[in-house]
């Protein structure tokens, strides 16, 4: 996609320092408005991410920063260009979630130059025809909102999995490979076919291939809207499903879609920002507004995982040099047990007198002391049950000690797997790690499945392993008893597990940890379950 707007240089200005000082407050405020209309128009996450891009925008630090800019000389344009480069290599130098927020703040930097220069404000090119969006990164502005009727798809060539694009994308439901460097080959009206299920870009596909994938996706597409009501496998065996969330906004889109409850509540998300802990009451609060959703449905919460790229002021130390192998989750929580405390307790009042079921888990948990410790603690100020997230390999290593420990467990494929790897989940350049497919991750898995069988002690998976769909089957067959996604990817989910008896999920998990990689378990599951059931329209 072509960058209309081109960077300014820095020339020297006819105007005052006053009037250019009023020039970049009034193009940045208006690029703020601009961009909080667009997120309420979008709603959900959009409206989140856009409303936190605004915010950049009208950042007192960053204002500052222009006026001093212009007072040495600079035109308005020049001023926030580079006031927002250096903003962007400042969050980029701090890596993770906030670097990867860096890219979005070179859209806000453009808006605002845009304004200031009278052009067209920076987006997606109008088209009268449906096609492929291919693009370097798109602006969270711009996939908030794409038009659904005419982006077939979208790739872009940066971005890693948890960039605003891709989790938009995901949100939206759009098709959508992110980090395909092989798509800046691609050029306007080539053919190409888009497969996201198997991040491939096909260029110039044979008819029988276009054929079979448009077969294919209405087929899928017919599956998914016969689907609805809880999760269960062809034998009936029930496998509740359940969403991942992060907000009482993302509650209620979540319960509108069908979710049977929540698995995993992200309560870090809310004071991402917060200089202090939040108050027992203000986190009732909030806790009660998101519980209200799902009455007579389980609602697991987890107890806020500081730390790396979600660092909480007042619980990590921001000095650590490896802070995803450092003082985070529960650990943090126990270096400052006031505040485990002051969360068990505002959860407890929460749930209190609601209807919901709800539980609660501890973040990354490593041995089974720690299990015993959060369990004793949760029970002692009035939680009923009390569980532990399995993402650290000693956690899953030593799951026949960990298990009778904790009440529930929930597996974290995301953080397991990058464990696993010794490769950063959020760093684009060893990504091809990060892929919960791999034997290694799996036959971990299958330890904690076992464990959980002989104690009787439920096991979820709330990574995104779960939103796979046929891994999700795998998972199953390796002894998940529900499973927890990002809630758009629920009905695929729903569908494809009922297209499976509990006895074929395990025989195709034994498949799966039978393979020497990722991609070889992947294909012999894929291959195993054509013959099992090839897809067919209900
Ligand atoms: C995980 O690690 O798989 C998980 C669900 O937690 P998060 O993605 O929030 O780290
Ligand atoms: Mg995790």
């Amino acid at each position: 996609m072509p960058d209309p707007v081109p960077d300014p240089t820095d020339t020297p200005r006819t105007r005052t320092a006053e009037e250019e000082t009023a020039r970049a407050t009034e193009a940045l405020t208006a690029t703020a408005t601009q961009l909080r209309e667009r997120g309420q128009a979008a709603g959900g996450t959009a409206a989140e991410v856009l409303d936190a891009l605004a915010m950049m925008a009208e950042d007192p630090s960053l204002a500052t920063d222009v006026q001093q800019r212009i007072e040495k000389g600079a035109t308005a344009e020049f001023a926030i260009f580079a006031a927002m480069d250096a903003f962007r290599e400042l969050l980029a130098g701090m890596g993770g979630y906030l670097g990867e927020r860096a890219g979005d703040l070179g859209d806000v930097a453009r808006r605002a130059i845009a304004r200031l220069q009278g052009l067209p404000a920076p987006g997606v090119p109008e088209s009268e025809h449906p096609f492929i969006l291919v693009a370097r990164d798109l602006a969270p502005a711009d996939t908030a909102t794409l038009d659904l009727d005419h982006v077939l798809a979208l790739v872009t060539t940066e971005g890693g999995p948890t960039s605003h694009t891709a989790i938009l994308a995901r949100e939206k439901g759009i098709t959508a490979i992110v980090g395909a460097l092989q798509a800046a080959e691609l050029n306007d009206g080539d053919l190409v076919l888009v497969d996201a299920e198997n991040g491939t870009i096909e260029l110039d596909p044979p008819q029988e291939r276009i054929d079979l994938a448009v077969q294919r996706t209405a087929t899928l597409q017919a599956i998914r809207a016969a689907s609805s009501g809880p999760g269960h496998l062809a034998d009936g065996h029930a496998v509740p499903l359940l969403a991942n969330i992060g907000s009482p906004e993302s509650a209620r889109e979540a319960a509108a879609r069908g979710a049977e409850g929540v698995g995993l509540f992200r309560t870090e998300v809310l004071f991402l920002g917060a200089e202090k802990a939040p108050s027992v009451e203000e986190q009732a609060a909030t806790y009660r507004e998101v519980f209200a959703n799902f009455p007579r449905q389980k609602v697991v919460v987890r107890v806020l995982d500081a730390g790396a790229d979600k660092p909480l002021a007042f619980l990590t130390d921001a000095g650590e040099e490896n802070p995803a192998l450092g003082r985070r989750g529960l650990r943090a929580l126990a270096a400052h047990e006031e505040v485990l405390r002051d969360q068990l307790t505002a959860l407890a009042q929460a749930a209190e007198g609601g209807e919901a079921e709800v539980q609660v888990m501890a973040p990354m948990v490593s041995t089974a002391q720690e299990a015993r410790y959060f369990r004793d603690l949760a029970h002692e100020l009035g939680i009923r049950v009390a569980g532990v997230m399995v993402e650290v390999p000693s956690c899953a290593i030593m799951a026949d000690h960990v298990v009778p420990n904790a009440d529930f467990v929930s597996i974290g494929t995301n953080d397991l797997t990058q464990y696993v790897f010794a490769a950063d989940r959020l760093l684009g350049s060893v990504a091809g790690f990060q892929n919960p497919w791999h034997p290694a991750v799996l036959r971990l898995i299958q330890q904690v499945g076992v464990a959980g069988a002989e104690h009787g002690v439920p096991v979820g998976i709330c990574g995104e392993a779960a939103a796979d769909p046929l891994l999700a089957v795998v998972l199953v067959g390796l002894g998940a008893t529900t499973l927890s996604m990002s809630s758009t990817s629920i009905a695929d989910v729903r569908a494809e597990i009922a297209q499976y008896t509990l006895d074929e999920a395990r025989a195709l998990a034994a498949i799966a940890v039978a393979a020497d990689s990722a991609e070889a378990a992947r294909d012999a599951v894929a291959a195993a379950a054509d013959e099992l059931d090839p897809v067919e329209a209900p």
